[in-house]
C-alpha cells in the first residue's frame, strides 16, 4: 500500500506541476497582453487557464477516493446486489452506445466480504473502461459473469474491444499509465487498491471474446 502511495504521490506531483507551470505562463503572458490592450488574446489565455484548472480538478477528484474513510472490516455483500447496483447506473450509458450487455450469474446466492458502495465503484469503473474499449466496434459487446471458486467468488468483466497489447501489460496497474486523450490512468490502480482492502484482487487476462477481461476475486462469507 505504501509503495502504491509513493508512486501516486510522485505521479500527482508531476501531473499537477505541469498545468500549474502552464497556468503561470499564461497568466504572465495575459498581463503583457492586457497592457497592450489585446483583450481577445487575454480572453483566449483565460480559456486555456480554465481548461488547465479543470484538469487539476479531475486529478484531485479521483484522488479523493483514497482520502475517503477506508471502510472498516469488510461486511457481507450479496454479489448480485452489487452487480445490480453498478448496472443500474451504467445501463443507460451502455444503451446509448448501443452496446449489447450479457450477464451470467452462476450462483445468485453468493455473499462476499466487501463494501457494497466500493464494490459498485469498482464494477462501474471496469464497465466504463470496457464500454470505451468497444466504442469503435461494429458489434460492441460487454459481458459480466460471476461465479464461485475454491474459497471465494469471482466476477469477470469482458469486452470485445482491442484488448491490451503485451508491452502495455506490465504498466497496466501503474498510476498515470493511460492511452486515452483525457485519461488519468488511476482507475485500475484505485480498483485494485479497493479490492485489496477486502482481501481481494484484480487481474487482467485476455478475453475469450477477443478483447480485455478483468477478473475480480473476493472471499465469500
Ligand atoms: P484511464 O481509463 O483513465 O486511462 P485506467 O487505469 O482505468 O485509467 O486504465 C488504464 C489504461 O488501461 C487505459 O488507458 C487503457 O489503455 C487500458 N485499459 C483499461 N481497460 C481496458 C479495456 N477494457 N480494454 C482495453 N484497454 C483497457
Amino acid at each position: 500500500k505504501l509503495a502504491v502511495l509513493g508512486q501516486i504521490s510522485a505521479g500527482v506531483a508531476h501531473e499537477i506541476n505541469q498545468p500549474v507551470a502552464a497556468i503561470r505562463g499564461y497568466v504572465d503572458n495575459a498581463r503583457v497582453l492586457l497592457v497592450q490592450g489585446d483583450l481577445p488574446s487575454v480572453a483566449g489565455n483565460l480559456d486555456v487557464v480554465t481548461g488547465l484548472t479543470d484538469r487539476i480538478g479531475l486529478i484531485t477528484r479521483e484522488l479523493r477516493t483514497f482520502s475517503q474513510q477506508t471502510p472498516g472490516a469488510p461486511e457481507p455483500v450479496r454479489l448480485v446486489d452489487a452487480i445490480d447496483g453498478a448496472l443500474a447506473l451504467m445501463r443507460p450509458l451502455l444503451r446509448a452506445s448501443a452496446i449489447s450487455l450479457q450477464r451470467v450469474d452462476a450462483d445468485p446466492h453468493l455473499v462476499v466480504a466487501a463494501n457494497r458502495v466500493r464494490l459498485e465503484q469498482v464494477l462501474m469503473n471496469l464497465l466504463q473502461n470496457a464500454s470505451e474499449a468497444v466504442a469503435d466496434r461494429a458489434d460492441p459487446r460487454v459481458k459480466i459473469t460471476s461465479g464461485a471458486e475454491d474459497a471465494g467468488a469471482w466476477i469477470e468483466i469482458e469486452d470485445n474491444g482491442p484488448g491490451i497489447p503485451s508491452d502495455q501489460l506490465e504498466r497496466l496497474f501503474t498510476p498515470f499509465a493511460t492511452t486515452k486523450k483525457n485519461g488519468l490512468g488511476l482507475g485500475l490502480v484505485i480498483c485494485r487498491d479497493i479490492l485489496a482492502a477486502f482481501g481481494g484482487s484484480l487481474e487482467y487476462r485476455a478475453a475469450a471474446m477477443s478483447g480485455a477481461c478483468f477478473r475480480i476475486r473476493l472471499g465469500t462469507c
